[in-house]
């Protein structure tokens, strides 16, 4: 499943749980179950976790659960990774190729690459989840994304039995989009991803209030290094963000959209105060949270599904909200954003 190198214990078969709770499972705290539960926790035993999902295969391949909304009991498997195992697979001078099991929590694994001296994932530090979902939605924060760091993934195709290297080209990259999310994609499972990482030092600290936050801490941006980036940006989220353990969401619902550039400007000509930047090939991407905020939802709350009352973009559930009741609460906003702007807002998280 994955080229690291095995470790010298016996593979460890996968656990089987049927009629499982998910809600521990994902960060929206949704009180759904699967019928059966299938934790990879060796990826020696991929085969066996797979036979024990049925012959359908699995209906869900699960990760942290960071980026998605459950609105029913999933009526097949779940396949959950939680394989383990990083490793730098090759060097040449300054270049690294650093490789992790899918099953890798993602900001441990970040601050794994910081403690060996590999730079250039600093800027994605405390993103959620796991490493095999980070090509999913090509992850990014603070000027960095995945595209910039991925060298290649392994992946099994689950139906056909097929494993194929990915490189970074053949993912298909986009703004929170990858081939993994159209047509045949979901059928592929990443069994492990390589990064390019460097030894030398190349911060980026020009994005968003990483320059403002090293400068309270008395850090010259111009020579900050990429442990001091990794700790403003943590420091950063942390304020900002609402924890999920403290209450439930998915990070932002909302993408923010691309519009054509000329559509983009008559909106900004309408309202001056509208953030829009350049989205390349004649294109603009605007601020969902902006369009959501003029819409009045910031704050609002029905039950317990809400909006953030300080982030428009990320919906929560304060304790007992059902799946379905937060997707209607993102309908209804999507539907408000049409009427009052004429702009479509796409949700980021997978809903199932
Ligand atoms: C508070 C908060 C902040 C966030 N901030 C950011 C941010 O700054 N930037 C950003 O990009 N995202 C952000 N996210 C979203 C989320 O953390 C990322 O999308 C993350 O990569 C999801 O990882 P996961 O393991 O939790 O995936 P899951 O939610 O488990 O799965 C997401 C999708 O990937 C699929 N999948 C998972 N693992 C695999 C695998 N091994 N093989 C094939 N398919 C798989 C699932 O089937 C599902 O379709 C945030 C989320 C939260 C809760």
């Amino acid at each position: 499943m994955t080229a690291l190198p095995a470790n010298d214990f016996p593979p460890a078969p996968p656990s089987i749980i049927d009629d499982a709770p998910l809600r521990a499972l994902n960060t929206f705290g949704i009180d759904a179950r699967a019928h059966r539960l299938v934790t990879l926790t060796d990826a020696r035993t991929l085969p066996a976790a797979l036979d024990a999902c049925g012959p359908d295969g699995p209906a869900l391949i699960l990760g942290g659960g960071s980026n998605l909304l459950l609105t029913r009991d999933i009526d097949g498997a779940v396949l959950r990774i939680a394989s383990r195992g990083r490793a730098i697979v090759e060097q040449a001078g300054d270049d690294v190729i650093v490789e992790a099991a899918a099953g890798e929590p993602w900001h441990p694994f970040v601050q794994w690459t910081l403690a060996q001296r590999l730079f250039g994932l600093e800027n994605l530090s405390l993103i959620p989840g796991l490493v095999g979902a980070s090509p999913i939605q090509n992850i990014g924060a603070y000027g960095v994304e995945m595209a910039d760091r991925m060298r290649s993934l392994l992946a099994i195709h689950l139906r056909t039995g097929e494993s194929r290297r990915f490189d970074a080209s053949e993912c298909r990259f986009g703004y929170r989009d990858s081939v993994f999310k159209h047509g045949d994609g979901p059928q592929w499972l990443i069994a492990s991803v390589r990064f390019g990482l460097s030894r030398r030092a190349d911060p980026r600290p020009g994005y968003g209030d990483i320059g403002a936050e090293l400068q309270t801490r008395g850090i010259d941006a111009s020579t900050a290094t990429p442990p001091q980036i990794a700790e403003a940006v943590c420091a950063i989220r942390r304020r900002k963000l609402p924890d999920p353990a403290l209450i439930g969401n998915a990070g932002s619902f909302f993408k923010n959209p691309v519009l054509p550039r000329r559509q983009a400007e008559a909106l900004r000509q309408a309202h001056p105060d509208m953030p829009v930047y350049p989205a390349g090939d004649g294109h603009a991407k605007i601020a969902a949270a902006w369009l959501i905020e003029h819409c009045g939802w910031k704050g609002f709350r029905d039950g317990d599904a809400g909006v953030h009352p300080q982030h428009a973009l990320v919906l929560v559930n304060y304790g007992h909200a059902r799946g379905a009741e937060l997707l209607a609460l993102a309908r209804r906003i999507q539907d408000s954003v049409r009427q009052r702007f004429g702009v479509a807002i796409e949700p980021e998280p997978r809903v199932i």
